[in-house]
């Protein structure tokens, strides 16, 4: 089996170094979950995908929902695609839709190695010693069909896309890379992961059916007042076996 190497580029943003621990996401060490106020999650699909590809990115919804043992998503909606070349527009300028697209045009944070990737916006909700809780408040699913081709049927050199749609959701949904199974970062073309694993099962039931976040959110300590922040994540699906992520303490915003 080959082993991941795991890449996590930090980006400074001139803040102490106690505010960047504070706020510094460890993959081990930290719980990433939608609120309940949020549930169920309202996300918009872009029309770039066709009625068919629409419509196996619901059933694979529904595959982790089987997973979570609750409803996790409502039916999305179809949306024109975003022509952004950036993927940190799709938070910027479009802050008030999660979405999954399917941009014909290069988005600068997707190079060749880059098959899809997921952006998550967050907020330290609590931590104590074991865990940090960051809850999710944005998120988008982005393609890169600049590069790429993919296809529920792939093709010769084409993607497998019903697995990357059940690997974006898992994202979406909170969960870090493993070195096995769907949320492994690396895959090849017309590679096939579809089947949720047991662990992968397990760890998205604990986050929304067994203990959803409020429960775990009373056994934390409270975030210091003022020091709301909001932390970018990108978690990149790639075509090599390396694990590509991003983290990114955003400059405190002026209301
Ligand atoms: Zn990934």
């Amino acid at each position: 089996m080959v082993r991941l190497a795991l890449i996590l580029i930090v980006f400074t943003t001139g803040c102490s170094k106690e505010l960047e621990s504070l706020f510094y996401i460890d993959p081990q060490k930290s719980e990433l979950y939608w609120p309940e106020d949020q549930l169920p999650i309202k996300v918009k699909l872009s029309e770039s995908f066709t009625s068919n590809e629409q419509a196996l990115f619901e059933e694979m919804v529904l595959e982790w929902e089987a997973s979570a043992g609750c409803n996790l998503f409502e039916p999305s909606e179809r949306v024109q695609e975003l022509n952004f070349t950036k993927l940190s527009d799709y938070f910027y300028k479009d802050r008030e839709n999660n979405g999954v697209y399917k941009p014909q045009q290069m988005i600068e944070e997707m190079d060749n190695t880059v098959l899809a990737a997921s952006q998550l916006f967050l907020e330290l909700e609590n931590e104590n010693d074991q865990i940090k809780l960051f809850r999710i408040i944005h998120a988008d699913i982005v393609f890169n069909s600049y590069h790429f081709n993919f296809n529920e049927y792939p093709l010769e050199g084409e993607y497998d896309l019903k697995s990357l749609f059940l690997h974006e959701i898992g994202h979406f949904l909170g969960l870090f890379h493993s070195s096995d199974g769907i949320m492994k970062s690396g895959t090849g073309p017309g590679e096939i992961e579809d089947t949720i694993s047991s662990l992968e099962s397990d760890t998205v039931f604990d986050k929304y059916g067994r203990f959803p976040a409020s429960d775990l959110a009373e056994k934390g300590i409270s975030i210091p007042e003022g020091e709301k922040r909001t932390v970018k994540v990108i978690l990149y699906k790639t075509v090599n076996k390396i694990d590509k992520a991003k983290f990114e303490l955003l400059p405190a915003e002026s209301n």
